[in-house]
């Protein structure tokens, strides 16, 4: 039950002061409760913010048959038959699992695992991992965005360094959001500035943006290629060079 008569539990009153205890969160639906404890902790949860945090164990199958009902709501407001048109039939249900297991799995699951080594043998030489596929859509209209990236690492004697195929993993669990490929590029650049710690950093991503494909506009423009650069790679314009004619090669 809110706890109406005690002063003490004012609404808002700071970050900590969640006024409904978890039997009481316990009967709103699952997305209500996650966003109740955001805003409680005071996060963001924008489409490529990972709440994962927030969520409890067995919250996501909540979710999955919130986004379901939801979803079957739309295709009604689309005038489409759901109950005999056998093609849409399991179609909301399909496409709940969809965002929430998978096309959107990077805002719902924690970080994966990512062992970290001291760079004993000193390494300080270019690296470049790449190309990692990026499969990620765009928050302004849930369209897939397909494309590639290139992540150039410049590490010093107190780099931590992590394996190759992990930074495909970071780049999925960042890409698998609604994104917005310049905030995605500056995202993975972040974290891995967090945990490798180089003297420089660089990464170029080239992307498709179904959105323009589909609705058939500016289709000349749905490639689109950006980058980051930082520390050397922004001091040393040689280094730069050096990545983005290796890179070329590769194109
Ligand atoms: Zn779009």
């Amino acid at each position: 039950m809110p706890q109406d008569n005690n002063p003490s539990d004012t609404p808002r009153g700071g970050a900590s002061s969640l006024i409904l205890h978890e039997e009481d969160l316990a009967r709103l639906p699952a997305s209500e409760r996650i966003r109740y404890r955001l805003i409680g902790a005071d996060r963001r949860y924008h489409a490529n913010d990972n709440i994962s945090a927030f969520v409890r164990e067995g919250e996501l199958d909540e979710l999955k048959l919130e986004v379901q009902a939801k979803m079957a709501e739309v295709l009604k407001a689309l005038v489409i038959d759901t109950d005999s048109d056998h093609n849409t039939q399991g179609t909301a249900r399909r496409v709940a699992k969809m965002f929430i297991e998978e096309v959107f799995r990077g805002r719902y699951r924690p970080m994966p695992d990512v062992t970290e080594f001291p760079n004993i043998s000193r390494l300080n030489e270019l690296m470049i991992v790449g190309p990692i596929t990026v499969r990620s859509a765009c928050s302004h209209h849930m369209c897939p965005i397909l494309g590639r990236l290139w992540i150039g690492v410049l590490p010093n004697e107190h780099s931590n360094l992590i394996g190759l195929s992990k930074y495909a993993r970071i780049a999925d669990w960042i890409m698998t959001r609604p994104q917005i490929q310049e905030e995605a590029v500056i995202m993975l650049a972040d974290e891995l500035q967090d945990r490798v710690k180089p003297d420089g950093l660089a990464i170029v991503m080239e992307a498709d943006h179904f959105c323009m494909h589909w609705r058939g506009v500016k289709d000349d423009e749905s490639m689109m290629t950006n980058s980051v650069m930082r520390g050397a790679f922004l001091k040393d314009a040689n280094l730069r060079r050096e990545f983005l004619s290796l890179l070329s090669k590769k194109f």
